[in-house]
């Protein structure tokens, strides 16, 4: 792999650059490198990478929604444009359709990238009773027909569940050890290493947000700020390219339940950053600057 790079994209819903003050859980949070990023004080520069605040709304009216805004990160098309509007919760028919054409994974395999995956672990329930909406992340991951990982990969130190300390799964009744933010960022780290591209996604944030609890989204960011200053640790950053987004704000406002208007931050660490920043301005951009990377640069001319 000497001469390839890796791509990981760290996937987190629902978090926008807000501003600072009471309603802002990052304000003031120990610790809260490389998310304590604030409107007014932007530094190009955060952790090393580099920061690019980045549009969610993506010129239709309204406040921007996970399932066209996932469906936008994870195609390069821009699905509330196609909608007329920002689809909430999970994909419908016409999401799920630009989904299975253009997914990240199916660009990157027809590119004849090989060693795509998805880090995330799902339940059992998913494959006994497959549910009757699947996110925009499970959609993409179909699309190139790539496999799940399960529980027991969470077990085995193969795969990460979406709460990657495994607290909601032993809360619910689901047998699997706990995980520390330093162990979870060693076990993506791992499977990074071992793919071209990875994505790994996180949702409690939105949770958080919509729950309006400061002392619940403080500990889930002090935790997912030091997962992510592990992983970088652990990664080797001259061949590996890690890309953090979301796909709208929330958790940076708890003095409303909704989601925010605000940017979201696109952060770019690692091999060819400033690069890959220079590509971004929407979620639209996310999907082509990844794919143009994971190929690798063209041999013409
Ligand atoms: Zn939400």
């Amino acid at each position: 792999m000497s001469d390839t790079v890796s791509v990981l994209l760290f996937f987190i819903d629902g978090l926008g650059i807000g501003s600072r003050g009471p309603a802002n859980p990052l304000d003031g949070l120990p610790d809260a490198e490389p998310l304590g990023i604030f409107q007014d004080e932007l530094s190009p520069v955060i952790s090393g990478g580099v920061l690019v605040p980045t549009d969610p709304r993506l010129g239709v009216a309204g406040r921007p929604q996970s399932a066209s805004g996932q469906t936008t990160i994870l195609t390069g098309i821009n699905a509330p444009a196609t909608l007329g509007y920002h689809k909430q919760g999970f994909p419908n028919a016409e999401l799920r359709e630009i989904l299975s054409r253009h997914s990240i994974f199916l660009q990157l395999k027809d590119a004849g990238v090989d060693g795509l995956t998805f880090a995330n672990a799902y339940r059992d329930r998913f494959f006994t009773e497959r549910p009757r909406w699947v996110s925009a992340t499970t959609a993409a991951v179909e699309a190139a027909q790539l496999p799940f990982r399960t529980i027991d990969d969470v077990r085995n130190g193969n795969a990460l569940y979406q709460d990657f300390t495994n607290q909601f799964l032993i809360e619910t009744g689901t047998s699997v050890p706990a995980r520390s933010p330093r162990e979870a960022a060693r076990i993506l780290a791992s499977i990074v290493s071992e793919h071209r591209f990875t994505l790994y996604e996180y949702f409690i944030t939105d949770k958080m947000g919509h729950a309006q609890d400061p002392a619940g989204a403080r500990r889930i960011l002090q935790n997912l700020a030091s997962m992510i200053r592990e992983l970088l640790n652990l990664l080797n950053l001259d061949q590996t390219t890690v890309i953090l987004t979301s796909d709208h704000g929330n958790i940076e406002d708890l003095s409303s339940r909704n989601h925010t208007l605000n940017d979201v931050p696109t952060i770019v660490w690692g091999a060819g950053q400033r690069d890959m920043a220079t590509k971004i301005q929407t979620l639209a951009d996310i999907t082509p600057a990844i794919v143009e990377r994971a190929v690798g640069p063209s041999v013409s001319g």
